[in-house]
C-alpha cells in the first residue's frame, strides 16, 4: 500500500542544543494508518519538511521509516513551488471555495500551474515506487491530481483519494476557473472517500451539473457508482474518528484529573464554556464570541456563573488575513470582558493563544461542562470528538455548529446550531448551561458511543476494505481476502463499554 499525503508524518524539532532532529507526527490518522501499512507492507509517501541536501536528516528519516515496518519517502519541493501549490492553490483557493468562502479565494492563473507541476511530481514519485496490484491512497484537497497523473502514466490502480475537508455545492464549486479539469481528475479514482453525506451529495451534484455525461447510481446507498466512458467508481462516505481509547485512558491519568480539578477551584466552580481551534476564519471565533456576548446580555442570570475559556492554536500568523483574524479575536475579547468583567471577581472570558500540551488540552476537556464547537464549515472537527472521549463523568454539553461534518453523527445529541444566527448561539448556551444533570448524561453518553464506535480505526478499516473490494460491498466477502489488512486492533474497554464488534461500514 502507498499512502500519499502534502507532509510525511515526520518533522523537523530543534533540539535544545538548537539540532535538528526528525519527531514522529502523533494523532490519530498516524497511528491509524501505522499498523495498516506495516502490516501489509507499504510506503509513505509526502512532503519533507527540511531540504533534500541534509544527509544526517535523510539518513533519519530512512531509519525512522526501517523501524516502523514501511518506508517514508520524501518528496523536496523548492520555496517557489511551495508557494504557488501550497499557499497559493491549495491555501489561497482550495482551502476557502471549499469552505464556501469565495470572497477570500485569490484565483490566480499561476496557482493553478504549480498545482499541476507539483501534483505531477507526486505522482511521479508514486509511480517509481508502485508495484502492480498496489494501493494506492492519496490524502486531501491538496494532492486530488495525483491519480490523474498516475493514470496517464499507466498506472491501473486501485487508486483511492480522501477528501478531509468538505466538498462545495455546485453554486460554489462553478466559481473555481478550473472546474471540469478537477472534477475529472477526481475521476481517475476508484474509490473517493468525503467526510458527510452532506459532501458526497454536493460532489455528485456538481458531476451531474458539469459532467452530465457522467452515469450516477446508488443514491442513498453506502456508494454511489459513477459510470464514465468504460470506467466505474465509487464514491462513499467515511467520517474520521479519533483514537477514542487514547483519549479516554490519558484523560484518566491523575494528573490531568488534579488540574482540571484546580482549573474548576481556580474558576470558583462556575459552569466552564470551552472553545478550541486553530486559528482560521472558518472556525467561526469572532461570531462565537459575539454570541457568547449576548447570552450575557440576554440571559444576566449567567452573569458571574459562567466563563468561556477560548483556546486559539497560532497558525499561518504569517499571512496578513490571519493576523488580521487574530487582532479582531483579541478586540472581542477585549470588549467583553471590558463591558462585564467584575472587579476583583468574575472575567467573562479567558483567551489562551498557545499551543496546548498534550495533557494540558485534556484538563481543559475534563474541566469543562461545556464545549462550544461552532465552526462556520468543518470536514469533521476532531475537537468535538476528543470532547466526548474525554469527559468519563458525562456531566456535560456539547453545542456544535451543523455545519461541522461531526453533526451528521451528533445530531440529536449535541446541541446544534447555526453559527451565523448569533441569538440562537446565545440561546443555546443559556440552554446547556440549565439543561438538567439527567438529561447532560444521557446525551453525552449517546456521543460518547458514537465516537467509540467510529473510532479512526475502524475509519481506516472502512475506507481500506472498500478500495480493495472489487465490488465495493461493504461485507465480509472482502474480510475474507488473505493478508488484506492486519486483525483488528485489540481494544481497551472502559467502565461501561460495550462490547460490540469492529464496524465495517456505515
Ligand atoms: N490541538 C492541538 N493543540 C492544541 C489544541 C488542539 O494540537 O493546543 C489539536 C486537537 O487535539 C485536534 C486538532 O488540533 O486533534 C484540531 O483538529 P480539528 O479537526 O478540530 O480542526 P483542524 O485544525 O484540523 O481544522
Amino acid at each position: 500500500m502507498i499512502v500519499v499525503s502534502n507532509r510525511l508524518p515526520w518533522m523537523v524539532r530543534r533540539d535544545r542544543a538548537g539540532v535538528p532532529r526528525l519527531v514522529a507526527g502523533s494523532g490519530g490518522l498516524v497511528s491509524a494508518m501505522a499498523p495498516v501499512l506495516a502490516a501489509r507492507g507499504g510506503t509513505w509517501i509526502g512532503g519533507a519538511d527540511f531540504c533534500g541536501q541534509d544527509a544526517q536528516l535523510a539518513a533519519e528519516l530512512c531509519a525512522a521509516g526501517r523501524r516502523a515496518g514501511y518506508e517514508l519517502r520524501p518528496l523536496f519541493l523548492d520555496e517557489q513551488e511551495r508557494r504557488g501549490f501550497y499557499h497559493g492553490f491549495s491555501n489561497e483557493v482550495l482551502w476557502p471555495l471549499f469552505h464556501d468562502l469565495t470572497s477570500l479565494c485569490r484565483f490566480e492563473p499561476s496557482y493553478w500551474q504549480a498545482y499541476c507541476v507539483v501534483n505531477r511530481r507526486f505522482a511521479a514519485e508514486v509511480g517509481q515506487a508502485a508495484t502492480p496490484g498496489d494501493l494506492v491512497w492519496v490524502h486531501d484537497y491538496q494532492l486530488m491530481l495525483v491519480g490523474a497523473g498516475l493514470r496517464d502514466m499507466g498506472i491501473a490502480g486501485p487508486l483511492a483519494f480522501f477528501l478531509h475537508i468538505p466538498f462545495p455545492p455546485p453554486d460554489i464549486f462553478m466559481k473555481l476557473p478550473w472546474r471540469r479539469e478537477l472534477l475529472d481528475a477526481l475521476l481517475a479514482y476508484d474509490l473517493l472517500g468525503f467526510q458527510a453525506p452532506r459532501d458526497r451529495r454536493n460532489f455528485t451534484d456538481c458531476v451531474r451539473d458539469l459532467l452530465p455525461e457522467v452515469k450516477i447510481s446508488g443514491r442513498g446507498e453506502h456508494f454511489v457508482r459513477l459510470r464514465t466512458g468504460s470506467r466505474e467508481l465509487r464514491a462513499g462516505r467515511f467520517p474520521i474518528g479519533i483514537d477514542y481509547n487514547d483519549f479516554y485512558r490519558r484523560a484518566a491519568a491523575p494528573g490531568v484529573v488534579r488540574e482540571a480539578a484546580a482549573m474548576r477551584r481556580l474558576l470558583h466552580d462556575r459552569q466552564l464554556v470551552l472553545g478550541v481551534d486553530r486559528l482560521d476564519y472558518t472556525k467561526g471565533i469572532p461570531e462565537r464570541l459575539q454570541a457568547f456576548g449576548l447570552a450575557l446580555e440576554r440571559h444576566p442570570e449567567l452573569r458571574e456563573k459562567v466563563t468561556l475559556v477560548q483556546v486559539v492554536v497560532p497558525s499561518r500568523e504569517d499571512i496578513p488575513r490571519y493576523r488580521e483574524l487574530k487582532a479582531r479575536i483579541e478586540n472581542l475579547v477585549g470588549s467583553i470582558n471590558g463591558r462585564f468583567t467584575r472587579p476583583g471577581g468574575w472575567v467573562p472570558i479567558h483567551y489562551v493563544f498557545r499551543n496546548l500540551a498534550p495533557d494540558d488540552l485534556l484538563s481543559y476537556y475534563r474541566a469543562a461542562q461545556i464545549a462550544l464547537i461552532t465552526p462556520l464549515k468543518d470536514g469533521m472537527n476532531l475537537v468535538a470528538k476528543e470532547y466526548c472521549a474525554a469527559s468519563p463523568d458525562e456531566d456535560c454539553v456539547l453545542v456544535l455548529s451543523e455545519f461541522a461534518g461531526a453533526a451528521a453523527a451528533m445530531a440529536g445529541a449535541a446541541l446544534l446550531v447555526n453559527p451565523h444566527d448569533v441569538t440562537a448561539v446565545a440561546d443555546a448556551i443559556a440552554t446547556a448551561c440549565a439543561m438538567p444533570a439527567s438529561e447532560r448524561r444521557a446525551r453525552m453518553r449517546r456521543l460518547r458511543r458514537g465516537v467509540r464506535r467510529h473510532d479512526v480505526f475502524w475509519w481506516v478499516d472502512a475506507f481500506v476494505r472498500a478500495a480493495i473490494a472489487p465490488s465495493g460491498r461493504p461485507s465480509g466477502e472482502v474480510a475474507g481476502m488473505p493478508g488484506a489488512l492486519p486483525p483488528p486492533r485489540r481494544r481497551r474497554r472502559g467502565p461501561g463499554e460495550g462490547n460490540e464488534g469492529a464496524p465495517l461500514i456505515r
